[in-house]
């Protein structure tokens, strides 16, 4: 067996030494039988571990989990336990958060683009931080608070702006969609201010955000232009979301849980000094990534041509089947194979299952792997438990969603 990374271009040849391999848990479930491919298989040991190595990097930070990175009840209900919080982006999400047992006041409603009646279904099962970037959002959370005035007091709704991010330093942008710039950030929060609300900012630094020197950015933007000028026309900034980011380990490296909480910590110390607004956190990709892994098999090896330097092999998941951070190649998997460490390796474009030509995962960066990969092989990708089975299609060509199985927590 073989973890590779050595693939072409010399960005990756430390990444093997780096990336964790799966647990022994992990390893005993693979071994166990050989299951119907593909499936995710998830350690929830590593998602405690992960969740309580990254809150002790940020003490001074509430947590709130992204339930879209991974829903399965089975990592929600023990995060409940541990005195995590929860992101979340519809009444879907909130159903799934409150029946693992989390409180409303536990849930942050994080989607900046929310039906009235889905702020309604909110605000009525007590959920009261929401995120917004334009005046029509903000007019709606507004009404629905002014039609249930008898049991909802305005400050006791936390309202976050988001601000643009550029995203740069991130394998997984989300710069355009979400948040607004600066002045309209503070012409929001003043008017969110006249509704009574409590008032924050919130961003996104990108995901999979390799660089810890990004949310200062972001933080010093938030001190010099939203912070200062709300203070100068008499209002406090009550709370900040730095968002997540935090990220999981792929071919390249990353830095510490721990080099982020101490960039974040000291950006916080010096830019609001001792009395700083809260501080929130959304974590999704960090917790669950490195937590999972697929295995899927080796449907076809083939050669487009008998010139061609590379073959094409094709694998049982694909972009539908769960892998649509393969999208632009953006997150880049470690992939082990079978067949022995030394054996003769070459480049390979490794493709889905699907009758969809947007179904190839990986062709402008060539992995290496080895020659006598054939049919039938088991192939295994790591760090894949975050935006995977989200993000399987129900359906499509005739492909079931991807399976998953939880390892339960062993003890304490
Ligand atoms: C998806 C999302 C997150 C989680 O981001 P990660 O990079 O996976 O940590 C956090 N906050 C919001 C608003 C999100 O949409």
């Amino acid at each position: 067996m073989s973890i590779t990374a050595s693939a072409v271009g010399p960005a990756t040849s430390a990444a093997a030494s780096t990336h964790p391999a799966p647990t022994a848990r992990i390893e005993a479930f693979l071994e166990q039988e050989r299951r119907e491919t593909p499936f995710l298989v998830v350690d929830l040991d590593v998602v405690r571990d992960r969740y309580r190595r990254l809150d002790a990097a940020l003490p001074t930070t509430e947590l709130f989990y992204a339930v879209k990175a991974n829903p399965a009840p089975e990592i929600l209900g023990f995060l409940v336990d541990e005195g995590c919080r929860f992101d979340v982006a519809s009444p879907g999400e909130i159903d799934m958060a409150l029946a693992a047992g989390a409180r409303p006041s536990q849930l942050s409603y994080g989607n900046t683009m929310k039906k009235r009646r889905d702020i309604e279904y909110a605000m009525d099962r007590g959920v009261r931080i929401f995120s917004f970037d334009a005046m029509e959002e903000l007019a709606k959370i507004a009404d629905v608070v002014k039609s249930r005035s008898g049991s909802i007091d305005p400050p006791e709704v936390l309202v976050l702006c988001r601000i643009l991010c550029d995203g740069a330093g991130a394998d997984w942008p989300l710069s355009r969609k979400f948040g607004c710039d600066v002045d309209q950030a503070v012409e929001l929060l003043i008017n969110a201010a006249d509704e009574g609300f409590s008032l924050g900012v919130c961003f996104h630094v990108g995901s999979q955000q390799r660089n810890p020197g990004a949310y200062r950015a972001a933080l010093t933007t938030v001190a010099e232009q939203i912070s200062a000028p709300l203070a100068e026309a008499g209002h406090r900034l009550d709370a900040i979301n730095i968002g997540g980011g935090f990220p999981g380990t792929y071919l390249a490296g990353v830095p510490s849980p721990e080099d982020y909480g101490a960039a974040i910590q000291a950006a916080i110390d010096e830019l609001f000094g001792p009395n700083p607004p809260r501080l929130m956190a959304e974590p999704g990709r960090y917790l669950v990534a490195d937590a999972g892994v697929i295995q899927t098999e080796v449907v076809l090896v083939a050669r487009k041509s008998i010139h061609d330097q590379h073959r094409w092999v094709y694998l049982d998941v694909g972009l539908f089947g769960g892998l649509a951070e393969c999208l632009g190649e953006a997150i880049k998997y470690p992939i082990r194979t079978p067949h022995a460490d030394d054996a003769a390796i070459g480049p390979v474009v490794i493709a889905g299952p699907t009758c969809d030509s947007a179904d190839v995962l990986y062709e402008e960066f060539k992995y290496q792997l080895p020659m006598a990969l054939a049919a039938g092989d088991l192939v295994e990708l790591i760090s894949t438990g975050a935006y995977t089975t989200t993000y399987s299609a129900v359906a499509f060509n005739g492909f079931p969603p991807l399976r998953a199985y939880y390892l339960p927590l062993s003890q304490p």
